[in-house]
């Protein structure tokens, strides 16, 4: 999982290289999640967001790379551009890396794919400040704890590769979710998430009623939390996520 010093003889500034060191690393090791692409291409420079594409089923990929480890949040670009892509169903797939800039290496790799991100996932920054190339610029932190655990894939933990089928089969149970609308979506995800966050394959519906307030904060216009709760629950088992067990207890597959 080494990155490659090869052909950064003329890069002098430290994030230029390991924008380049990152990105080479991608085109030999990334390979396509959502078909059996053992490759992704390149794009044309300065294609807007998209960094690589998959040469049989043209999905779109983007890689942010940091050297700081990303326990609760990954630094993304503009807030109003990545929030307009996740209203509109044109978030990118994004390959989220950590490495050692010490080692050259690629310590942990995780794979979030486009239909993964509700909203709420979504942190406003602090615009820049007066002094700032673009003054009043507003970026936007990916929240990692807001995206549910099954839209999370690991790819690389600790330096070690998990295997492409197991990263294929980790995409495929979720795919799914593709086929809702873009507006819906975030609630969805959002009671994933909640259930998720209870720890336990099994539970009742009374726990995810407890989540109520908590639901409510991330989505303000809708009075009517329950209702929601358990549209989306019905949603999460017509998508094979969830097992109804009958009197009011469910379970996660
Ligand atoms: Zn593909």
């Amino acid at each position: 999982m080494d990155l490659s010093k090869e052909g950064l003889g003329e890069y002098t500034s430290r994030s230029q290289i390991a924008r380049v060191a990152t990105e080479s690393w991608g085109l030999r090791n990334l390979y396509c999640p959502n078909c059996t692409s053992p490759r992704l291409d390149s794009v044309p420079p300065n294609t807007p967001v998209i960094d690589y594409m998959c040469p049989d089923c043209g999905s779109p990929y983007q890689l942010k790379a940091q050297s700081r480890g990303f326990s609760a949040r990954i630094v993304d670009a503009a807030y109003s551009a990545m929030v307009r892509q996740i209203k509109e169903g044109r978030a990118p797939n994004l390959f989220a890396m950590h490495y050692d800039a010490d080692r050259w290496k690629v310590l942990h790799l995780i794979l979030i794919p486009h239909f993964g991100f509700p909203l709420s996932a979504i942190e406003k920054r602090k615009p820049l400040g007066s002094h700032a190339r673009r003054a009043g610029w507003i970026g936007c932190n990916i929240l990692l704890r807001a995206i549910p655990a099954d839209a999370r894939i690991t790819v690389i933990a600790g330096g070690t590769p998990v295997s492409p089928r197991e990263v294929r089969r980790r995409y495929e149970r979720i795919r799914p979710l593709k086929n809702l609308k873009a507006e819906a979506r975030g609630w969805t995800l959002d009671v994933l998430n909640a259930v998720r966050g209870l720890g336990r394959e099994e539970f009742a519906l009374a726990e995810v009623y407890a989540l109520e307030d908590k639901l409510a904060r991330l989505h303000p216009n809708n009075r009517h939390v329950r209702d929601k709760i358990r549209q989306q629950l019905q949603v999460l088992r017509d998508l094979g996520l969830l097992q109804f067990l009958g009197g009011g207890d469910y379970r996660l597959t």
